[in-house]
């Protein structure tokens, strides 16, 4: 447990995530709100309390298997705007600046979306989070690791539609024996559009995914990346191009992918000189929250309040947020440090 003046500290701390899917992020209050207007066509349950009990995952499959059952609750544009103005309500209580929220698109244009309605439905909610909570939002379209029809889907909205918060191409849902490089043609045209690339390798698969992901998909940061650990070269690779890792530790061993925050090797890849930032994934689904996994990381590499801002400054720095947003950004990070730390003046 970190001392409860240094959780005060990460409580107030403006800060900026980088790693949070939509769906994932949605409170159980929300969950259980959608999950009312569906009563009878959905397990999922219409009370909060029991949402909660409802994310007890066994393992990464089962994981995903939940994860589309709360994704099915989403059927309407009110659903899906109710969904995402839930979430940025929900990051502004902690202080969170700045987000980029993945949004994995094929299963709700299955559902019957038509593209230009569920970009003009999100744009919406984004520019409401930001007009009633100061919160920036902005896109990561993440093609669902199905490749096909799915994949091709994400990368035409994502370039048909444009919508003005897309910074992002991702790559998401299952990992094992969905090799990244089948991708290769996708990111390229997403890269050749100006989006920056930002697919999941290394969460539950082999560091081999996420060399994958480097050469194959250009990643300019990687989400979870955590298996990176076990290629020395990989690091060295990493730490010399200044790719970024998405860690998120709670989500790691909830999904089984580490079996223990003990033995998590996010304090490994930080000794290695990798660029890391810290992250909530699918936070109410994982009973955490951005300030918890600072707290987290705090405990797991023995931060103190200066170790802690520049984990914060770290995640503005390898986001997609324009110069003149980074600095406001790092200069509201410095100022609240400079005022809240609690060490003696000298
Ligand atoms: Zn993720």
């Amino acid at each position: 447990m970190i001392a409860p003046d240094l959780s005060r500290f990460i409580a107030g701390l403006p800060k900026a995530e980088l790693h949070v899917h939509h769906v994932g992020a949605a409170s159980p209050r929300v969950v259980a709100e959608l999950a009312a207007r569906y009563e009878g066509d959905t397990a999922v349950p219409a009370d909060p309390a029991l949402v909660e009990a409802f994310y007890d995952f066994r393992d990464f499959t089962h994981f995903l298997q939940t994860y589309l059952q709360v994704v099915d609750l989403v059927r309407t544009p009110e659903d899906l705007w109710t969904l995402i103005y839930g979430v940025g309500g929900d990051m502004a209580a902690q202080q969170v600046r700045y987000a980029e929220l993945t949004i994995t698109p094929h299963p709700h244009l299955a559902r019957g979306f038509a593209p230009r309605e569920f970009c003009e439905v999100i744009e919406d909610a984004r520019r409401r989070v930001e007009a009633d909570f100061g919160t920036l939002l902005r896109w990561c379209f993440d093609i669902p690791g199905i490749p096909g029809p799915p994949a091709d889907q994400t990368l035409s909205l994502a370039l048909d539609q444009r919508p003005d918060g897309l910074v992002s191409l991702g790559l998401g849902g299952p990992e094992d024996g969905v090799p990244r490089s089948q991708f290769a043609p996708h990111f390229a045209a997403a890269r050749a559009a100006g989006l920056h690339s930002v697919p999941h390798a290394g969460e539950v698969t082999s560091a081999d995914y996420v060399w994958q992901a480097v050469r194959d998909l250009g990643a300019e940061r990687i989400a979870h990346g955590i298996r990176s650990v076990e290629d020395p070269a990989l690091l060295d690779y990493l730490a010399e191009h200044e790719i970024t890792l998405e860690v998120c530790p709670t989500s790691n061993v909830c999904t089984r992918a580490v079996p223990s925050l003990a033995e998590h090797p996010l304090p490994a890849l930080v000794q290695a000189g990798v660029p890391v930032t810290v992250n909530s994934d699918d936070p109410p689904m994982f009973g955490t929250d951005l300030n918890r996994e600072y707290a987290v990381a705090a405990e797991l590499l023995s931060l103190d309040e200066k170790g802690v801002a520049d984990l914060a400054r770290a995640a503005v720095k390898a986001s997609f947020l324009g110069a003149e947003g980074k600095s406001a950004l790092l200069a509201e990070i410095d100022a609240y440090a400079a005022q809240n730390s609690s060490a003696p003046l000298t």
